[in-house]
């Protein structure tokens, strides 16, 4: 039987080998730490029984993602949650720009923006079900839907701020803008739009959810139906050298390209060696769970009712601390975002006490605790807050990176997002989920079309790694062939 061995069970590396065993390989996959899920674990942080999200909260992306749609996960436990108000950016003055899943109803409350955000998003989100096989894939390949995908992508080159001139008003703007700077990029730079219209886009679609019981329901799901499907996950194996993986026809990992030459090292063809260890990576997320009686007291009285916040303040200020934290400078007012997914999946709570999920961008590796900073900001915008708390637990960017090497310095999207490694991948290949040593691919976040719990990376990889043992096999049945005529030959 064909054997295939994944290293890493996140998102991805489960997702490859669900696609796998589906095609009748034999599947194993190698887990470092002792609980399967990557960026997708969940916690009782604080108090017991409090859900807190470790890493990945919201998925307006894997909700429809074609790979997760098509497995029937609720079979095995996951279930999609959608909060009231999708996301809100609240400012100083107590208003704020409101998302809702609808583009009709998030236009109608910008008021003068109504028909720019109409403009922008009703063709897309139309026809995002068909646009989502060209993004949610290699971005350097022929279209399957090229009119729709240039329709999508002419905003994209444009640099964040530009796009948001577009607008009006300093609540459509900055909406904009805080989505926009979930792609850890200078908004100042060109196509430092294209992951905010990317989320944009497919929430108007499918809504910003959540998985109920947590997000480790979308791995936990994968991992169950990889058993039904015959396939194995060991956990507390670290593979730190080729010579650990078991014979096996292929290997697919869910890794950080740094770490995968540190690993493979000298197999690797040396351009891409050179390439794998030259990978940028990003600024870095500092976390700070809390655990808050009540909720959060917002200002904004929509925040209350929304699974997402976004605490930024006006367009310059989002637009400065990017900048700075790119720049290796903790800026005084750091752009952070807040999740309450109880909101849509109230499991999470105990009694009174609400699990909180924050999170601040930093530059790349800092190394200061900045709890109070976080609180600051929520308190800026939710007076009252700091007396609700009930408990917090910090986690820097160093704890990220010591829980899951795929984080290195702490940043969360596993590498960074600029033009080059958004279209070419990590290695310096022909395509990006190959590493250029025969029958092993790379299939992480690091890969097209990036990070998110949608497992888009690794279907695509286990694509190509099937598609690699299906010439391998013609060459096998050639040889085969040729050999019994060269026998029968001989034997005449
Ligand atoms: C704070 C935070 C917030 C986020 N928010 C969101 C969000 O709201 N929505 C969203 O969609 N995404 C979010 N993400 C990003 C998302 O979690 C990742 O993009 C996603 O998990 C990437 O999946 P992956 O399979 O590529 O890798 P990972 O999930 O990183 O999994 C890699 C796995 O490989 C294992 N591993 C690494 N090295 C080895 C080795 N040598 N041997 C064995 N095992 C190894 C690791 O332990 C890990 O389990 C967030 C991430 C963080 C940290």
């Amino acid at each position: 039987m064909t054997t295939a061995t994944v290293v890493g069970s996140g998102p991805n590396g489960l997702a490859a080998a669900v696609v796998l065993a589906r095609a009748g390989v034999d599947v194993t996959v190698l887990e470092g730490a002792p609980e399967i899920g990557g960026g997708t674990r969940t916690v009782e942080a604080i108090v017991p029984g409090l859900l807190h999200d470790h890493c990945s909260a919201v998925h307006p992306m894997a909700v429809g993602s074609p790979l997760l749609t098509g497995l029937e996960l609720h079979r095995y436990g996951l279930r999609w949650r959608l909060p009231e108000i999708d996301c809100v950016h609240p400012l100083d003055d107590g208003t704020a720009g409101v998302l809702y899943r609808s583009v009709t109803e998030t236009a109608a409350h910008l008021g003068p923006d109504e028909r720019r955000w109409r403009t922008l998003f009703e063709a897309p989100v139309r026809g995002y079900d068909a646009l989502s096989e060209d993004i949610l894939g290699p971005l350097l390949r022929l279209p399957a839907h090229p009119l729709r995908l240039a329709r999508f992508g002419a905003p994209t080159p444009l640099p964040a701020l530009a796009l948001a001139r577009v607008f009006r008003t300093p609540q459509a703007r900055a909406l904009w803008l805080g989505v926009a700077a979930h792609a850890f990029r200078p908004l100042h730079e060109p196509f430092s739009s294209a992951i905010g219209l990317g989320i944009l886009t497919a929430g108007h679609r499918h809504g910003w959810a959540v998985a109920e019981g947590g997000s480790r329901a979308i791995t936990h799901a994968l991992a169950a139906l990889l058993r039904d499907l015959g396939g194995k996950v060991e956990t507390g194996v670290w593979v730190r050298s080729a010579s650990r993986i078991p014979p096996s026809d292929v290997v697919l990992w869910d890794l950080a390209p740094t770490a995968l030459a540190q690993i493979l090292g000298d197999r690797l063809p040396p351009r891409v060696r050179r390439a794998y260890e030259r990978f940028r990576h990003g600024p870095a997320a500092h976390k700070v769970d809390f655990a808050v009686e009540d909720g959060v007291p917002w200002r904004a009285e929509a925040a209350r009712r929304s699974g997402t916040v976004h605490l930024g303040g006006p367009p310059a200020e989002i637009a400065t601390a990017e900048r700075a934290v790119h720049a290796g400078h903790l800026p005084e007012r750091p752009f952070v975002l807040v999740g309450q997914q109880y909101l849509a999946d109230p499991s999470r709570s105990v009694g009174d006490v609400h699990p909180v999920w924050a999170y601040a961008h930093v530059p790349h590796g800092y190394d200061g605790d900045i709890t109070q900073a976080v609180v600051a900001q929520i308190e800026r915008f939710a007076p009252g807050f700091r007396e609700r708390i009930v408990g917090a637990a910090p986690h820097p960017p160093a704890a990220f990176a010591a829980d899951n090497p795929n984080f290195v310095g702490g940043d969360i999207l596993t590498g960074a997002k600029d033009v080059r490694q958004m279209l070419l991948g990590p290695g310096a290949v022909t395509h990006p989920y190959d590493t250029g040593v025969p029958g092993h691919f790379i299939c992480s976040a690091a890969t097209p079309p990036g990070p998110g719990a949608h497992g888009m990376c690794g279907a695509h990889a286990a694509a190509r790694a099937l598609k690699h043992l299906t010439s391998r096999k013609k060459d096998l049945l050639q040889k085969h062939v040729g050999e019994r005529r060269w026998g029968e030959a001989a034997g005449a």
